[in-house]
């Protein structure tokens, strides 16, 4: 749906932009709007380079993933380089659709041209032709303000045919809106809407370098993941792994919102503890912080004051959202797994039938008629759909409830009530 445009201003400039952005950017400005990128010179900078020599760089900076798995993108890179095709693709996953995350559509709106050059230096190391921007359909009032940022590219070279001077280098990017489900984020759903079908997941492998759109190797990146390649081209692999932690390299954008005073984007460097965060953002008598939005950990403030953000313990895909002591769990937890209830495909039997049995047993325990034999039952179910189901959806779906019930016992324990019998035997799917 189109947003109202009360001030009647242009759609492609960027004072319509920020009048729809209503989060606040406080950051610290290690990285991303440090200021204007200089694109010309890191392009020829770049050009100066062979592909696999840009591909080495982003290697040696050990950048992985910003949507959230944390793969290597300097290695998925060379696998797409690698893999026989004849029309490559490069597409920016912007269906950010995670509840929470709001931090892409920041960087889309200050700094979009850092995310399209980052797919250029994508299209020269893998030799891709072919660029698409799957944007968020919610994000439909960024569209005008992004095609006329591209256009600007192509005028300036950066984009078309022989970039850079560079004969055989062409490369053009296009936007493919998305229609409003959050399975399109799932990069094999997406490859599927981008070539006009339902977006269902596909069975992986083959993964997207091997077989992507069209059939094509594709590599398929965050929009912050590109955004960090660009300042990688500019400044050089060894400036990045300056920030952050030996295993996680740069910084993070961090989606803040809930129970604080200051919620807005902000720039961390991995390896800031939750605690830092909380005091940060001005978040007193928190209880529980839900990182990566639903698909990822709920932590205890209390608890887990001290871990850090970073793949080597708390991964984020920049969901920071804040439960201070007032808020009801149990309802929380509810709200999200009916989420995935929401979102599922439907495709496979786990992920299908197995969330909405989890959010009946969540019903059950806040009923106040769940006994211990239904917590032991959500542990194996959740189990299984975590296992069994197709992609991540499903893959990630049980965690509102399987974190809460380890970090926070507590409550679930004093809404129990003693079983009539005995209990059945439980059964250890995680062993099996
Ligand atoms: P995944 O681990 O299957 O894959 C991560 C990436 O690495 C993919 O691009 C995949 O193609 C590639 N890859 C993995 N193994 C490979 C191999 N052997 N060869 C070549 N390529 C390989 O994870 P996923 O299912 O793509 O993503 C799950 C993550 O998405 C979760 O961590 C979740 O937090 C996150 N997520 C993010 C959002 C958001 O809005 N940002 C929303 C939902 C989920
Ligand atoms: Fe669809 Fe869920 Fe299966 Fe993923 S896990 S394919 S969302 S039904």
């Amino acid at each position: 749906e189109q947003i109202a445009n009360p001030a009647g201003l242009a759609t492609d400039s960027l004072a319509y932009v920020e009048s729809m952005v209503e989060s606040n950017v406080r950051t610290q400005r290690p990285i991303f709007f440090r200021g204007k990128l200089d694109l010309a010179t890191a392009l020829e900078q770049m050009l100066s380079s062979e592909p696999s020599q840009v591909i080495d760089s982003v290697v040696s900076s050990k950048l992985r993933g910003r949507g959230g798995a944390g793969f290597s993108t300097g290695l998925k890179w060379r696998l797409c380089r690698d893999a026989w095709g004849d029309q490559k693709t490069v597409i920016c996953n912007a269906d950010e659709a995670e509840p929470g995350t709001f931090k892409d559509r920041v960087l889309l709106t200050r700094a979009p041209k850092q995310v399209f050059f980052g797919m250029v230096a994508a299209a020269y190391g893998i030799g891709a032709s072919n660029g698409i921007l799957y944007l968020r359909g919610e994000y439909y009032y960024l569209k005008d303000y992004l095609e006329a940022q591209l256009q600007q590219m192509r005028e300036q070279g950066l984009l078309g045919r022989s970039i850079g001077g560079k004969a055989g280098f062409d490369f053009d990017i296009r936007i493919q809106m998305g229609a409003g489900a959050y399975i399109c984020g799932e990069e094999t759903a997406l490859i599927e809407s981008c070539e006009g079908k339902r977006g269902t997941p596909r069975l992986k492998p083959p993964y997207p370098i091997q077989k992507g759109y069209l059939g094509q190797p594709t590599s398929v990146n965050n929009v912050e993941t590109f955004a960090c390649v660009s300042h990688i081209m500019v400044e050089g692999p060894a400036w990045f792994r300056g920030f952050g932690t030996a295993e996680s390299t740069g910084t993070r954008l961090l989606s803040v919102s809930g129970d604080c005073s200051k919620p807005g984007i902000y720039e961390v460097e991995w390896g800031t503890t939750v605690n830092q965060v909380l005091r940060m953002v001005g978040a007193y008598g928190a209880m529980a912080v839900q990182i990566s939005g639903p698909s990822g950990d709920c932590v205890s403030a209390e608890k887990d004051g001290d871990r850090v953000l970073g793949y080597e313990d708390l991964s984020c895909n920049g969901a920071f959202t804040i439960f201070n002591k007032t808020r009801d769990l149990l309802w929380i937890v509810r709200e999200h797994m009916q989420f995935f209830v929401d979102e599922s495909c439907g495709i496979c039997v786990p992920c299908r039938v197995g969330n909405v049995d989890l959010v009946h047993k969540v019903d059950l325990v806040r009923a106040g008629r769940a006994c211990q034999q239904d917590l032991n039952e959500v542990v194996q179910w959740g189990t299984m759909v975590r296992k069994t189901s197709r992609c991540g959806l499903g893959g990630t779906s049980p965690k509102p409830i399987l974190t809460t019930l380890e970090r926070f016992p507590e409550v679930y324990q004093a809404k129990l009530v003693q079983p009539k019998g005995p209990l059945l035997p439980s059964f250890d799917l995680e062993a099996a």
